[in-house]
């Protein structure tokens, strides 16, 4: 069996279209949804990052705002900054582009953003909605994810999901949404015990772990859905994923590519979030 593509960068422009009807439909209100980016130091692999959120922005007629600050930045300045873009009627979404410096406490940083203007769902308050299903802003990546399981119909009540990789940013809150939608849910992390026989029972994988590789074709069950959220740097210098694409390609049902996959779907939900935050700021 060869596995069936799904593209993320195909379902993440139908997203940025909707999210650029949505803004036009906000400017007769005479809102401009507006998001902050704010990025500490020079790490390249962020800037990158910053580069396209601020880009895609753009082309769907937001407002983007990109608050660039040296390493030494104090802490304390940081947080200067974020209670003054938390205040800034034009703001309705304030990212803080991690990692941030070492001398700096991200959940600290975090827990600054107001909850309300938390576009990417890493503020303790909206993790905890999410826990207990009440979701205000879900965490873009695992969001995404969802968005690309329901555009390929996966069936997910009753379903095994197995989750590898359990990170605040996208494991834990990919965790919640899937059981939200009645799957039933494995989180595995690196202390996991055999870790193949847990991914060859889902029937939903996600991999994000940040080790390229990890999860071969023998480690999935034929015709298994596997999302590979994992950015890595192959030795030949191209881009590749979490899952050994061309040997799981050849067991799994559909599976996404790396790069044209989760990537584009992260922005776009970013989008989204921040879309979501002006119809409710105003
Ligand atoms: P973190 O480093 O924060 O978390 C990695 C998780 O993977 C941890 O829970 C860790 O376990 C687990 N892990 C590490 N090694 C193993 C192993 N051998 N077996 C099982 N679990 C393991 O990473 P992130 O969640 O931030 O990112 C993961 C990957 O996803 C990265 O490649 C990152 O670049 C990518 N990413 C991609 C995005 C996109 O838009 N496509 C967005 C965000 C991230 P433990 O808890 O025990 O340490």
């Amino acid at each position: 069996m060869t596995a069936r593509i799904i593209d993320g960068a195909a379902l993440s422009q139908k997203i940025r279209e909707e999210v650029a009807q949505r803004v036009a439909k906000l400017a007769g209100t005479g809102v401009r949804p507006g998001l902050a980016v704010v990025l500490v130091g020079e790490d390249p692999a962020s800037q990158v990052y910053v580069r396209n959120k601020v880009a895609a922005c753009e082309k769907a007629g937001l407002y983007s705002k990109k608050e660039q600050y040296p390493a030494s930045m104090s802490e304390a300045e940081l947080l200067q900054r974020i209670e003054v873009l938390n205040g800034d009627p034009t703001i309705h979404g304030i990212l803080v582009q991690l990692p941030l410096p070492p001398h700096m406490d991200s959940h600290k940083v975090i827990e600054a953003i107001a909850a309300d203007k938390d576009v990417d769902g890493f503020h303790i308050s909206n993790a905890g909605l999410l826990m207990t299903g009440q979701p205000l802003f879900r965490p873009c990546t695992p969001y995404g994810v969802m968005k690309m399981l329901e555009a390929e119909n996966v069936p997910l009540r009753g379903a095994e999901a197995v989750i590898v990789g359990a990170s605040n940013i996208v494991g834990k809150p990919m965790a919640m949404l899937l059981l939200a939608a009645g799957a039933t849910v494995t989180l595995c992390n690196s202390k996991t015990r055999d870790l193949g026989a847990q991914t060859r029972r889902a029937d939903v994988l996600v991999v994000a772990t940040g080790k390229a590789g990890i999860v071969k074709g023998d480690m999935i069950k034929p015709g298994a859905v596997v999302i590979d959220v994992g950015i890595n740097r192959g030795a030949d210098g191209k881009l590749c994923g979490d899952v050994d694409f061309a040997s799981a390609r050849e067991v799994a049902g559909a599976i996404t590519p790396v790069p044209g996959g989760v990537g584009p779907m992260t922005i776009a939900m970013l989008l989204v979030n921040t879309v979501e935050a002006a119809e409710r700021l105003g």
